[in-house]
């Protein structure tokens, strides 16, 4: 598990470097390291949790990030494809978003936990670490995260 850990800490896998526009290791805060370190512990797929750490990173292909990389036609929609009020952001895809909202809503409703949906992702996956009471609940719960991410 800490070789796993060790590959996909702030922005490498094995030799390749994540390019993302703005990421640079120096710009995390103890909070956002300790949720890069401790996501590989997750239960989940690798491949879903490398995904997660994609959108953590803020390296998926959104309307926004295209529109960086001057991908898309100058006179496309940069709007969330599923609610078309926000710019689409790997933020509001997965957190704000109305839609992911209301997923995340039903299923913390489910759990019979309750918080609120916090600015950034980093705080939604910590208060998720929060809920468990023992290790093996907190990575049910990580589990949670990543199956609906
Ligand atoms: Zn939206």
């Amino acid at each position: 598990m800490e070789a796993r850990r060790q590959r996909f800490l702030f922005g490498e896998i094995g030799l390749f470097k994540v390019g993302c526009f703005g990421f640079e290791e120096n710009l995390w805060g103890d909070g956002e390291k300790r949720v890069f370190v401790n996501m590989w512990e997750s239960p989940a797929l690798l491949k879903v949790v490398a995904f997660a750490w994609r959108v953590f990173l803020n390296c998926i292909p959104t309307r926004g990030n295209l529109a960086l990389r001057n991908v898309l036609p100058s006179d496309s929609s940069l709007l969330c494809a599923l609610c078309e009020r926000v710019e689409e952001s790997a933020l509001h895809l997965f957190l704000h978003c109305g839609v992911a909202s209301l997923v995340w809503l039903k299923l913390i409703l489910w759990l019979d936990f309750w918080f609120l949906i916090p600015p950034s992702l980093f705080v939604h996956w910590e208060c998720w670490s929060l809920g468990g009471r023992s290790k093996k609940m907190v990575k049910g719960l990580w589990l949670f995260w990543h199956t609906t991410i």
